[in-house]
């Protein structure tokens, strides 16, 4: 059975940043299933596993836009210390969640803590990064109408 829309597909992967530094992986864990065709991984992955059977190995490389996007500026901040009142102590790396403009949930991730002030940054943490991956194909099968109604894998 071919990979295509609707399909659940069961994947082993490795994934690595330019310098060859794992970022992520499945291995010593259950496969990560998704719904083919939902958006469900970033579509750089999605797009190179569709007619893939379950067998097939590939390495995959996602330029930015294919993946978490480019970097944009505009999600990071300088903002006062006393805009974290209440926090005992801000520290590079704390993440926190804010509310983005238009009002949904937004992570950020505190980038530099200075006297004048604190950097925080809003992009996602893969975003303007090229990602390798070494993927398998371990499992595909047809989804059910609940799951392709839902969008994700039951
Ligand atoms: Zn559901």
């Amino acid at each position: 059975m071919k990979v295509q829309n609707n399909s659940v597909v069961s994947i082993h992967y490795t994934l690595t940043n330019d310098s060859g530094e794992v970022l992520d992986s499945s291995e010593g864990k259950d496969p990560l299933k998704y719904l083919h065709g939902a958006g469900n991984i970033i579509p750089g992955l999605e797009n190179e596993l569709l007619d893939c059977v379950v067998g097939d190995s590939k390495q995959v490389t996602v330029q930015p836009k294919d993946g978490y996007g480019e970097l944009n500026e505009q999600l990071v901040q300088k903002l006062p210390t006393e805009a974290f009142g209440g926090i005992d102590k801000i520290e590079e790396g704390m993440e926190f969640q804010a509310e983005g403009p238009d009002g949904s949930a937004q992570y950020v991730v505190v980038t530099k803590v200075e006297e004048d002030g604190i950097t925080i940054d809003g992009n996602h943490a893969l975003a303007g990064q090229v990602l390798n991956f070494d993927v398998s194909v371990v499992e595909v099968r047809d989804a059910t109408e609940t799951e392709i109604e839902h969008g994700h894998v039951h």
